[in-house]
């Protein structure tokens, strides 16, 4: 039941494209007891899969602009070293009502 018309565009990093935007309903989201949570993201670019690292709270907020929960994720990819974490910054709100496609 979310809004729809509300958002949001993630920045990640794409092994072969380097920083990308990804919209947030598109991203899978695995959220891990100790507060860390992993997003996996499909390059608008390459097509690559791209997965983050972040927080469960960024997760959440990820979560409630459409992304998938996954309980199943891959969270043993939550090892360091895989590029930067995803942060607050990163979650870019953009309210972006220009391009309203219809995904249904
Ligand atoms: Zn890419």
């Amino acid at each position: 039941m979310a809004a729809m018309n509300e958002r949001a565009v993630l920045e990640v990093m794409c092994p072969r494209c380097g920083p990308v935007r990804a919209e947030a309903s598109a991203a899978r989201c695995g959220l891990d007891a100790g507060g860390v949570a992993l997003c996996e993201v499909t390059c608008p670019a390459c097509a690559a899969q791209i997965f983050a690292r972040t927080t469960t709270r960024v997760a959440e907020a990820i979560v409630s602009y459409g992304a998938t929960k996954d309980p199943h994720a891959p969270l043993e990819l939550l090892e360091p070293h895989e590029g930067p974490p995803l942060t607050w910054d990163d979650l870019l709100d953009l309210h972006n009502d220009l391009s309203k496609e219809d995904e249904a």
